[in-house]
């Protein structure tokens, strides 16, 4: 092989978003039906790992990426805060769909009407509930966020308080 062959030129931000985006590893963390598919997408047929997100984490210290696969109750909102600011950072967050985006059906006092309610949302994932393949697609955004050196929606929205107050 010639030497010219061989040779890589990038950046040190190119290198950092290459690492960062090849290894989105997700929070264990599952609230409804929508987790079913979202542990779907690390089985043979869809294989997540195809795209380094396959390493879902015990501890959210250990983890950049929570997909919020499901809908939210109100009493479980602390949880997911907490869950959330123990994160590393930078982090992404996904509404994994209907109900994580919108409540779906469940519009009634007990659901938040949607996590961005309470968490900043980088993508949503349409559907009730979503395929694998629709998931690995809205990981695949993320992973352009990164690749075009973006910040997460956590650097450009507050989180304190959440935007309607849901506590
Ligand atoms: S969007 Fe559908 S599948 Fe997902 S949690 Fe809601 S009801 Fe269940």
């Amino acid at each position: 092989m010639a030497m010219s062959d061989s040779l890589i030129l990038t950046t040190v931000d190119q290198a950092k978003h290459w690492a960062q985006r090849s290894s989105l590893w997700p929070l264990t963390f599952g609230l409804a039906c929508c987790a079913i598919e979202m542990m779907t997408s690390t089985a043979p047929r869809y294989d997540l790992a195809r795209f380094g997100s396959e390493v879902f984490r015990g501890s959210p210290r250990q983890a950049d990426l929570m997909i919020v696969s499901g809908r939210v109750c109100r009493k479980m909102v602390p949880q997911v805060r907490q869950l959330y600011a123990q994160m590393a950072s930078p982090k992404w967050v996904i509404a994994m769909g209907a109900c994580a985006s919108s409540a779906g059906i469940f519009d009634n006092y007990a659901v938040v009407q949607g996590v961005d309610h309470i968490l900043p949302v980088d993508v949503y994932v349409p559907g009730c509930p979503p395929s694998p393949e629709a998931l690995i697609y809205g990981i695949m955004k993320i992973q352009d966020k990164i690749r075009r050196g973006l910040p997460p929606a956590a650097e450009a929205v507050p989180v304190a308080g959440g935007a309607s107050g849901v506590s």
